[in-house]
C-alpha cells in the first residue's frame, strides 16, 4: 500500500454533466480546474472533521490520476505516459462557503481546502487498473448508495485534463488530478461513515466527525 504525497492538489469542477446540472451549473466549454492545498490530504480510515461554523459539507466521490514524473505541455497523445496510477478520492466540499463565494466571485479556496477535505486511497498502478475509461464510481453513505457514475461519462476525458493542466503548470511525480464527481452528491454529518469504490481502483472509507 503505497499513498503518493503530491505538491498540489487539481481538480477539475464540472466534469460530469448531470452533476453540473444538479448544481445549477452550465456545463463548460474547456476544462475548470481549482487546486486543493497537500495540508487536505488524509488517508483511507481517517476521519473527514466538519469545520465549526462552516455550515453545509458534501462529499464528491471522484477516480484520481497519479502523475509519474515532471511534465510540462504534453499533448493528448503523450499524456497517458505521464500516468503513474490511479486512486480513489473525496472532493470534500463546504458548499454553503462555494455557493457564497460564487456569489461573491471570490476563489473556492477556502470551501476546498480545509484540513481532512481530501480523503485517498492508496494508488493502484496504471498497468494493474487497466483501461480508465469506463470505470464504474460508486459511494455509499452509512451503506446507502449515493452517488453511482461511471467515468465514461466524464465530459473532459483523462487524456484533455493532463495536456490541459499542463499547458500552465508543470506537474511533478505524485501530483493527483481529481477528475470531477457525478451527480448524486449530498451532505456528511458527524457519526457518518462514507465509502467510495472505483472498479479496478480501489476504496476508500473514512468516518465523520465534529471540529
Ligand atoms: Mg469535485
Amino acid at each position: 500500500m503505497v499513498y503518493t504525497e503530491p505538491t498540489k492538489i487539481i481538480c477539475v469542477g464540472r466534469n460530469y454533466a448531470q452533476h453540473a446540472k444538479e448544481l445549477n451549473n452550465a456545463v463548460p466549454d474547456e476544462p475548470m480546474f481549482f487546486l486543493k492545498p497537500p495540508s487536505s490530504v488524509i488517508h483511507d480510515g481517517q476521519d473527514i472533521v466538519l469545520p465549526r461554523g462552516a455550515g453545509r459539507v458534501d462529499f464528491e466521490a471522484e477516480l484520481g490520476v497519479v502523475i509519474a514524473d515532471r511534465v510540462r505541455g504534453v499533448s493528448e497523445a503523450g499524456a497517458m505516459e505521464h500516468v503513474l496510477g490511479y486512486l480513489v478520492c473525496n472532493d470534500v466540499t463546504a458548499r454553503d462557503l462555494q455557493e457564497k463565494a460564487k456569489r461573491t466571485g471570490y476563489p473556492w479556496s477556502v470551501s476546498k481546502g480545509f484540513d481532512t477535505f481530501f480523503p485517498i486511497s492508496p494508488i493502484r498502478m496504471a498497468a494493474d487498473a487497466g483501461d480508465p475509461s469506463a470505470l464504474d464510481i460508486e459511494l455509499r453513505l452509512n451503506g446507502e448508495l449515493k452517488q453511482k457514475g461511471n467515468t465514461s461519462g466524464m465530459i473532459f476525458p483523462i487524456l484533455r485534463l493532463i495536456s490541459a493542466a499542463s499547458s500552465f503548470m508543470t506537474l511533478e511525480r505524485g501530483d493527483v488530478i481529481a477528475t470531477g464527481t457525478p451527480a448524486g452528491i449530498s451532505q456528511l454529518h458527524a457519526g457518518d461513515r462514507v465509502e467510495i469504490t472505483v472498479e479496478s481502483v480501489g476504496s476508500l472509507t473514512n468516518g465523520v466527525v465534529e471540529g
